[in-house]
């Protein structure tokens, strides 16, 4: 995965999954500080992955 924002390879990334199995990877850029989200393979804002966690607590 290279970085959307400043192309720099081997940004962080931390991998999550769901209690309902949705896999959702946070990635960081170390160059840029860019972060983005990703699940199972789609990109995702902040504002949608927050809504997904609220959704599940209920
Ligand atoms: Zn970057």
């Amino acid at each position: 995965m290279d970085c959307p924002a400043c192309g720099a390879r081997d940004v962080i990334e931390i991998k999550h999954r769901l209690p309902d199995g949705t896999q959702l990877d946070f990635f960081s850029c170390h160059m840029c500080d860019e972060r983005w989200w990703d699940r199972q393979g789609d990109n995702v804002t902040l504002k949608e992955v927050l809504d997904l966690a609220r959704r599940l607590r209920r």
